[in-house]
């Protein structure tokens, strides 16, 4: 187990229950700063409902969330975006009618509506020059010139993941969840996700916690891994550490031949 001080995001005893089904079963996560941690398990482990429970989608049965320090298991999810936690979706959620730039424009609007402060400091524009320059930074670190001023839903699924990065990105963010964004991606492009998203790490000090099922993308980037199978932790560790352990082996990998 890491050392919970430097833990950006923790769980402790994270229980949901859905009527009479546990999906989570006294769960303890620690999601070191700076790092990616990588969430997997097998189909209905609860990994999802993990993260709808970080994100403020629904109230734990039992258990906490903390952030920073903080007690947020009660927090609506719009503040704990104001904290600075951002998340991606399995099924896209982009506005399909709206450009690939506007996409990222709304998102980083929404950012600016949020404080007094943040108001003032947006200037007599609203901020318009601001977001636009992180939208123009965006794009460009995430490589969607190309497709800037065309329609989310024109883009590929593997491009329109990018643009749901750059979405998430573009409220500044300490930490963002990704659930699956590898799926629907390209060799080339999963690749390519990879390298943005160690950059933002080691470079820009970005926090992760990432559901993926690709394992090669998982066992490559992640720096700890926390294993979930019918809702309980089974492993927590390094990712060759993990790959070795005969519990996961069995009920996630397969064992090999
Ligand atoms: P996958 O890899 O398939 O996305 P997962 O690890 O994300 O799976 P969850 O979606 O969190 O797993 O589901 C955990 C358990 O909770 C499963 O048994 C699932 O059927 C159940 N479950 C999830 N959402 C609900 C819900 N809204 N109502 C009732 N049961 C649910």
């Amino acid at each position: 187990m890491s050392d919970r001080s430097l833990s950006l995001l923790g769980t402790s005893a994270l229980t949901v229950d859905y009527g009479g089904n546990r999906a989570l079963s006294s769960v303890d996560l620690d999601v070191p700063e700076r790092a990616i941690t990588g969430l997997i398990g097998p189909n209905g482990a609860g990994k999802t409902t993990l993260f709808n429970a970080v994100s403020g989608l629904l109230t734990p049965s039992a258990g906490t969330v903390h952030f920073d320090g903080r007690d947020i298991t009660r927090l609506d999810p719009h503040r704990r975006a104001r904290l600075g936690i951002a998340r991606t979706f399995q099924r896209l959620e982009l506005f399909t009618d709206l450009t690939v730039r506007d996409n990222l424009r709304v998102a980083g609007e929404m950012r600016m509506t949020w404080s007094p402060l943040g108001r003032v400091r947006a200037g007599r524009d609203g901020g318009a020059s601001a977001v636009a320059r992180d939208v123009d930074g965006l794009v460009e670190r995430l490589g969607l010139g190309a497709v800037a001023d065309v329609e989310a839903s024109e883009v590929p699924t593997g491009t329109a993941r990018l643009v749901e990065l750059g979405r998430a990105l573009m409220i500044r963010p300490r930490l963002l969840l990704l659930d699956e964004p590898a799926s629907g991606q390209t060799d080339d492009e999963t690749k390519a996700f990879e390298r943005v998203l160690r950059d933002l790490v080691d470079r820009h000090g970005l926090t992760v916690l990432l559901i993926e099922h690709d394992m090669s993308l998982v066992m490559g980037i992640c720096d700890h891994v926390h294993v979930l199978d019918f809702g309980e932790t089974i492993a927590v560790g390094a990712p060759d550490a993990v790959r070795a352990d005969a519990r996961v082996q069995e009920a996630y990998l397969g064992t090999p031949t």
